[in-house]
């Protein structure tokens, strides 16, 4: 009785499936295990991760590695997923300053407009004159409060202040007559003087309305169409504050800066396309559908999409050890998204969300050698190694292992780099594609949305729903239901959008409300895995024709996701076909079905 290993190496994660092999060629799957991919697919750094997960697999079977039969390894297609996201709007401020942002106390409440000035300038204001002042980061509120009084009894028209530290409370108590006060300004020293100015501040639990609306900043500052369409970013970028300053600057006073997003040039098999970034993504994935097979895909240089596909490549060069020049970007999924961006003239740091693009490319390298790593495994373990098979043919072989299905099915393979999928026919022909984009697709789009700046935390959110702790003893789920706790929660999570993890709630640092996340996390699923398996499946399909698969299994991690196999299954439902999540050998679930159809075809070999 021998035993034999299948071992899956993905983008993302390595599993093995240990079978027991008796002389008849009846096999037996004994275990099975899942760990990290160590290194890129394909590299030699991948067998550290494989022996780790080999030894994982034996240990409960308590065999030594070196009792192994054979060793198989998939044949990855040489193809690897990477994203990118790519802002097709830049956020161009040159005629203005602004300051937007929740200060904990801001002073007084409304609109003050007004010219600024420096608070140790008062005594030099002109009568008939609205003013601004700027009360600069060493002033005592005593000071200050002192100052602003004498030149209101005296006359001075004063409509706002601007002041550095966070006493616009301290220092609205002691004037007679409150205005809007603007406080924890970090930049004071940058905000210009002798400039139109406006601030607005909102009542508790409020935000502004005047400066966060264009078409008011181009009543309060005489603005023509022109310059009320570079306010715009402004206006965005102060949506939901609760207080503001919008500065007129002189022109050129802030550089302007542009680059454009660039076109990429669609290389098909029979015809050539060539889309514009600033298209966005309906308009680019249009022309890649019109165009499919895709043979090759190149960006213009010196342009936003350009930059981005030199990053790409280089990157896998690097790993892969090849020359830049020989990486071919074979397909890509692009997906409109929207990218906080930190605004040009911002006083307090302020972002704006502007629309980008994301893209998943999907990279030829000359090839991956899988060869390699199997001699590598066969010298270190001292256990025969070799390619066992084609990943897709090895997938579906394992995907047919789940209760209830038979051939002729389709698979979709859902993992992080990118969406296969195969078709097998009933005499057992396979045909299959790979596609750009898929799980890690979905969590850039979350981290870049949300303006994590943490992948880590954005999979986390990808992956579990959330909830609010509303008190120390209960939280409301985001499907409206509320939980109730015997004991205290954690009192660090009061108050918080949490994330409800296996391993417990863990607490967001964001004003978002669980809603809009919750929003975001399943547009970026829809984004990347409706369009990818409509995508996929019509490439394989007989005819082109989805309607004509009748069962399609879906396997792969992400196919383990909360919500992506109802998307896709609804989606499907529209053309007459069944939709569900493989239980790999009735035991797996989407996992493991590369690695078990390995030790299957290994198997069949050997009757
Ligand atoms: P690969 O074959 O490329 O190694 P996998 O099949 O392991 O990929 O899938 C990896 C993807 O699956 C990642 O994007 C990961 O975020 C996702 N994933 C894994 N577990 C879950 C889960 N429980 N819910 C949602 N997504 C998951
Ligand atoms: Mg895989």
């Amino acid at each position: 009785m021998a035993y034999i290993a299948g071992i899956d190496v993905g983008n993302n994660t390595t599993e093995v499936a240990v079978a027991q092999l008796d002389p008849g060629g009846e096999i037996t799957v004994v275990a099975s295990s899942i760990v990290r991919t160590v290194g890129i697919k394909g590299t030699l750094s991948n067998a550290r991760g494989v022996i780790e997960a080999l030894d994982r697999a034996l240990a409960p079977l308590g065999i030594p590695r070196k009792e192994l039969g054979m060793i198989l390894l998939n044949e990855a297609t040489p193809v690897i997923g990477d994203v990118a996201m790519e802002t097709i709007t830049e956020t161009v401020i040159t005629e203005s300053a602004m300051i937007g942002h929740n200060p904990a106390t801001p002073g007084g409440r409304g609109l003050g407009v007004g010219v600024t000035i420096r608070l140790d300038r008062l005594d030099e204001a002109a009568p008939g004159v609205q003013y601004i002042v700027i009360v600069p980061g060493e002033t005592d509120f005593r000071d200050a409060a002192a100052r602003i009084s004498g030149a209101m009894s005296s006359g001075v028209e004063i409509a706002g202040a601007i002041i550095r530290k966070d006493d616009a409370v301290l220092i609205n108590n002691r004037l007679h007559r409150p205005i809007p006060i603007v406080d924890e300004v970090s930049h004071i020293d940058r905000v210009p003087v002798g400039m139109p100015a406006a601030v607005e501040v909102a009542g508790p639990g409020k935000t502004i309305d005047k400066l966060s609306n264009p078409y008011d900043i181009a009543t309060l500052f005489n603005l023509d169409p022109e310059e009320t369409k570079k306010v715009v970013p402004i206006a965005r970028a102060l949506m939901g504050t609760r207080s503001a300053v919008v500065i007129k600057t002189p022109h050129g006073d802030i550089e302007e800066r542009r680059i454009p997003a660039g076109k990429i040039l669609l290389v098909g098999e029979l015809r050539k396309a060539e889309a514009a970034i600033a298209e966005g993504a309906e308009a680019i994935m249009a022309k890649v559908a019109g165009i499919s097979p895709l043979v090759e895909i190149h960006a213009e240089p010196g342009t936003n999409v350009g930059g981005m596909f030199e990053q790409v490549r280089k990157v896998m060069a690097d790993l892969t050890d090849q020359p830049a020049g020989t990486i071919r970007v074979r397909d890509i999924l692009a997906v409109d998204t929207l990218k906080p961006q930190q605004v040009l003239g911002s006083l307090a740091g302020e972002y704006s969300l502007g629309n980008a693009v994301g893209l998943a490319a999907m990279v030829e390298t000359h090839k991956l050698p899988m060869q390699r790593l199997a001699r590598k495994l066969e010298e270190e373990l001292m256990v025969p190694s070799c390619v066992g098979g084609v990943e897709a043919d090895m997938a579906i072989r394992g995907a047919l292992t789940t209760p209830g299905t038979k051939a002729p099915m389709a698979i979709l393979d859902l993992g992080g780099g990118s969406t296969d999928a195969s078709v097998i026919t009933e005499d057992g022909k396979v045909s299959s594609i790979h596609l750009a984009g898929a799980g890690d697709m979905v969590t850039l789009l979350i981290d870049t949305e949300l303006g994590l700046e943490d992948r880590d935390l954005a999979e986390k959110i990808k992956c579990y729903p959330l909830a609010k702790v509303e008190t120390l003893f209960h939280m409301r789920h985001e499907d409206g239901s509320v939980q109730f706790f015997n004991e205290p929660l954690d009192p660090r999570l009061f108050g918080r959008v949490v994330v409800l993890a296996e391993s417990g709630p863990i607490p967001l640092h964001t004003k978002e409300q669980p809603a809009r996340i919750a929003a975001v996390r399943r547009e970026a699923k829809k984004k990347v895995f409706v369009r990818n398996g409509l995508r996929a499946l019509e490439r394989v399909a007989p005819a082109g024709n989805i309607r004509l698969i009748h069962f399609v299994v879906l396997v792969g991690g992400s196919a383990l996701d909360f919500e992506i196999p109802k998307m896709i299954s609804d989606a499907l439902v529209e053309y007459g076909v069944v939709t569900g999540r493989a239980n790999v050998r009735g035991t797996e679930g989407p996992r493991n079905a590369v690695a078990t159809g390995l030790v299957l075809a290994y198997a069949e070999l050997q009757r």
